[in-house]
């Protein structure tokens, strides 16, 4: 078969016809920019608490990050949760890590059955670090009461048969999903509770207008009590404020041709300890999903597919010459201090953005966060305050991104050659 550069997703879900674009001069209670998880969850949760909700989407609902992603759903953020202790204290990072939880829990009650794929994440060192992964366990259990199991390196490569592999850490509570089936799923039960939904429809200006906001598209506009802008890196020129504060980070997915073999033997996910590393799982009739490789470049590199092979074979050499059917590249948004930016600016408007490469139980946290926040008056999105929006740059940023990323693979060298030569 010919390589698709259609995500596998996208083959295997079924859209129904693409919603009008917004034509009309509306008014809502609130008005959502952005169709990716963290506007549909937001849309969802505002419209069952019975508020009038517009979402407006650029392009197809989830056709951003949000439904061409890994699909691990897992608790935590995209910056480790020693960094985030050492920037607000335990306690903080405690009452962080709570909403992530809350957030992984949503997905979980949330996601069909159908389209949850498996369970379990097991993260796996690529060389011997002594012990510290076992101890980065123990502070997890110990800090944030984070279940989980240490694998020795025999027992690791009972599931991951590599001699890349050493020890690693499984977190049975962690759980694979379809992601862009889940954002469809979302798109109808916010239907169902009478939110207005509007796909090809790019928002171009969000402003104040006496005492509501007014959002407007090039062939019509909504006026709303409340904004929220959920456009992750796509979007950055319409909420400066958050959109500065934003780099798009681009990462790679393939999928093989259903497989016979014996080198992956578990149905969990699996990612290795690397700063810019491998994320993978079998999916359906055993084909491998095999994601990696982070650039600061916005289009996909040439022969995508045949590069994501040779990362596959680096690890597993007795897959042989399986055939990839899909390679894709997917945009994230990051602030230079890796949380997400949830909050509310100087004018009113709300922002949830900068989910990074752990967005999947994330943008869910905010979305239930944003929600009681508009609906009760909540102020847990409060805690996000010391990882406010920081200008983060622009195209120097950028550059300094690459070159932070280009750093760290020297390192994950350095750490794996160190290893090779010492056995
Ligand atoms: C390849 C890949 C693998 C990943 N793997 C995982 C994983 O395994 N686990 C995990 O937790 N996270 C993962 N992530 C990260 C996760 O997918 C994201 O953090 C999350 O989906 C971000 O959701 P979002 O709603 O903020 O952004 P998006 O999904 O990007 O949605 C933003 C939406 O806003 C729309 N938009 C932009 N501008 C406008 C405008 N002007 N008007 C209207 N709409 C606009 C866009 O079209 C888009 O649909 C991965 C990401 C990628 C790319």
């Amino acid at each position: 078969m010919i390589e698709s550069f259609e995500t596998w997703y996208e083959a295997t879900a079924t859209r129904s016809t693409a919603a009008l674009p917004l034509s009309q001069k509306l008014k809502a209670d609130v008005c959502i920019v952005g169709g990716g998880l963290a506007g549909l969850t937001t849309c969802l949760e505002l419209a069952r608490a019975g508020l009038s909700v517009v979402l407006l989407e650029k392009s197809l609902l989830g056709s951003g990050a949000s439904g061409r992603n890994g699909g691990f759903v897992s608790n935590g953020f995209a910056l480790g949760m020693e960094d985030v202790e050492r920037h607000v204290g335990l306690d903080a990072a405690r009452a962080l890590y709570d909403l992530s939880r809350k957030g992984t829990d949503y997905v979980r009650r949330e996601v069909a059955p159908t389209d949850k794929m498996g369970d379990g994440w097991i993260v796996a060192s690529r060389h011997d670090d002594h012990g510290g992964l076992k101890a980065h366990g123990q502070a997890m259990q110990q800090h944030y009461a984070e279940e989980l199991q240490h694998f020795s390196t025999d027992e690791t490569r009972q599931r991951l048969a590599s001699p890349r592999y050493f020890e690693s850490l499984l977190y049975p509570k962690a759980f694979h999903i379809h992601p862009l089936r889940y954002c469809l799923a979302l798109a109808a039960k916010a239907r169902l509770a009478d939110a207005i939904i509007f796909e090809n429809s790019p928002v171009i200006s969000s402003q104040k207008s006496g005492s509501e906001f007014l959002i407007k598209t090039a062939h019509g506009e909504v006026r709303a009590r409340h904004v929220v802008h959920c456009v992750s890196s796509t979007g950055r020129a319409v909420h400066k404020p958050s959109g500065r504060a934003v780099l798009p980070v681009a990462t790679y997915i393939a999928v093989t041709e259903p497989l016979e073999q014996n080198s992956i033997n578990t149905h969990s996910a699996i990612a290795d300890t690397r700063r810019a590393g491998d994320y993978y799982r079998l999916i359906d009739q055993g084909r491998i999903l095999w994601g990696g490789r982070i650039t600061t470049r916005v289009s996909p590199p040439s022969r995508l597919a045949w590069r994501m092979k040779q990362d596959m074979l680096a690890t597993y050499p007795a897959l042989g010459d399986p055939k990839i059917e899909h390679s894709w590249a997917g945009l994230m948004g990051y602030a230079l201090h890796k949380m997400p930016l949830i909050g509310r600016d100087a004018e009113g408007q709300w922002f949830a953005t900068a989910f990074g490469g752990h967005g999947l139980n994330t943008t869910a946290m905010a979305g239930l966060i944003l929600a009681s926040a508009i609906v009760d008056g909540d102020d847990s999105y409060r805690r996000f305050v010391p990882f406010a929006p920081q200008w983060a740059f622009g195209q120097l940023g950028r550059l300094g991104v690459q070159g932070s990323y280009w750093l760290m693979q020297i390192k994950d060298k350095r750490d794996e050659s160190r290893l090779f030569s010492s056995t």
